[in-house]
């Protein structure tokens, strides 16, 4: 099997197809602090794409409560499971090396095994077909947190909680396709159905090809690849595509955020495109938000990296939670992501406003300083807010957004106090 470089486990790795990169790659940051768990997004996404008949499981974005909850029900557990017997088995570990990170290697380095590499001789990654049961609840134990310790028989906590760790928690998960640079699902089906875009690197399953064999939906470890009975072929999230083309009416010739991102009222999504270079890596673009946050600031992180296939969706992961919890969901980088996120940096906090201001993919953002607006200590160390004026600039160069750190406050004339 071919070797391919992936950045997120800092090393090589096994994949089925040789290193064949696209120009650009579709990526979002995901701020799991923000989100409310409204389903609007789940609700776009299905209004959009998945209303018909043979489609009324499917949830290409779906928004699940950790621990407990998944769509498929436990579908995280189930492959840790079996990733932990492959490395029972071989007598490995599942281990990072953090001693030493650098640009090729941020988290670090992965030494246990990817999906791929536990998987057995005959098959390309280690997965499972979910049963229909499991994909009958996508809402399956949604707002369940962990247990009150003491007498919790109302369900009321008399303890209180507070950072860095709550004793009784839950966040929510926003999940869709990650369009993985190394996608599982591609690499399963026996038909090349699955292809990944020159253009974006979208990951798309060819209907016409497609014959329903199902490997995508057993392979992909996330369980973003669905079947549909009425069609008897897979489907998953295409991107919203034609947004992202530029397509749209709405889009001015410039590409778009994705329906599920653009509607989100907690402002937790920000969408993009992220150029590459030929080796596969993050070509250097400092001023653009989804690079500053992901490369530079490490605020954001992928989901379940050890997986191996190099998802493009990150994650700006919950303060509140056990941090084992988190490592073991986003990495080695969670502890330092939390850090930068609770004392931003002056630039963090002035990019952190971006989110949702615009339908517009931003492709770089500007900053003009403003003067000083708080000065305080988080975590015992002095902290200081600017009032920062951050702009956002389209595919085209054009600005699109411009806002302050400091929302403004207006106010509005006597005699109309109850209009807009
Ligand atoms: S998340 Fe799954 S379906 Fe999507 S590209 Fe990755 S492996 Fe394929
Ligand atoms: S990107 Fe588009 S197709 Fe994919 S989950 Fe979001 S709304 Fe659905
Ligand atoms: S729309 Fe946004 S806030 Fe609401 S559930 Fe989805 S990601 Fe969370």
């Amino acid at each position: 099997m071919p070797e391919v470089y992936n950045w997120h486990l800092g090393r090589k790795m096994a994949y089925v197809f040789g290193e064949a990169h696209p120009q650009k790659q579709f990526a979002a940051v995901f701020n799991i602090n923000r989100c409310i768990g409204c389903q609007t997004c789940t609700g776009a996404c299905k209004a959009t794409w998945t209303f018909s008949k043979g489609q009324e499981a499917m949830w290409w974005n779906n928004v699940e409560s950790k621990p407990y909850g998944g769509f498929p029900q436990h579908w995280d557990i189930k492959i840790l499971q079996m990733l932990d017997e492959a490395h029972q088995a071989a007598g490995k570990k599942a281990e990072w090396d953090t001693t030493q990170t650098n640009d090729t290697a941020p988290y670090g380095v992965y030494n246990g095994m990817t999906i791929t590499e536990a998987a057995a001789a005959e098959q390309q990654a280690l997965g499972y077909i979910p049963p229909d049961t499991e994909w009958r609840a996508p809402l399956f134990y949604e707002d369940t947190s962990t247990h009150y310790k003491g007498d919790d028989k109302i369900g009321i906590s008399t303890e209180g909680a507070s950072l860095p760790e709550h004793q009784t928690w839950f966040f929510y998960l926003q999940r869709l396709c990650n369009h993985c640079t190394y996608p599982a699902c591609a690499a399963a089906c026996p038909r090349k159905a699955i292809y990944k875009r020159q253009e974006d690197g979208i990951v798309l399953i060819d209907q016409a090809r497609c014959r329903g064999y199902r490997k995508c939906v057993e392979q992909c470890p996330y369980k973003k690849s669905m079947y549909r009975g009425t069609t008897r072929t897979s489907e998953k999230c295409v991107a919203c595509y034609p947004r992202v083309e530029g397509n749209d009416p709405l889009s001015d010739g410039v590409p778009m955020e994705t329906r599920c991102m653009a509607v989100c009222p907690g402002k937790i999504r920000m969408n993009g495109l992220v150029d590459i270079a030929e080796d596969g890596s993050w070509a250097e673009n400092p001023k653009h938000p989804l690079y500053f946050m992901i490369k530079m600031e490490k605020v954001a992180l992928p989901l379940y990296p050890q997986f191996g296939t190099e998802p493009n969706i990150y994650y700006i992961p919950p303060r509140w939670a056990p941090r084992a919890y988190l490592r073991q969901m986003f990495g080695p980088g969670v502890d330092e992501a939390i850090a930068r996120y609770i004392a931003p940096s002056r630039e963090l906090l002035a990019v952190l406003q971006l989110f949702r201001t615009t339908q517009k993919m931003i492709f770089r953002y500007e900053i003009e300083e403003g003067p000083l607006a708080l000065e305080t200590e988080v975590n015992g160390q002095p902290w200081k807010m600017y009032n920062d004026t951050v702009i956002g600039f389209d595919a085209k160069d054009r600005e699109v957004t411009r806002l302050t750190v400091v929302e403004p406050i207006y106010e509005r004339p006597m005699e109309r106090l109850n209009s807009i």
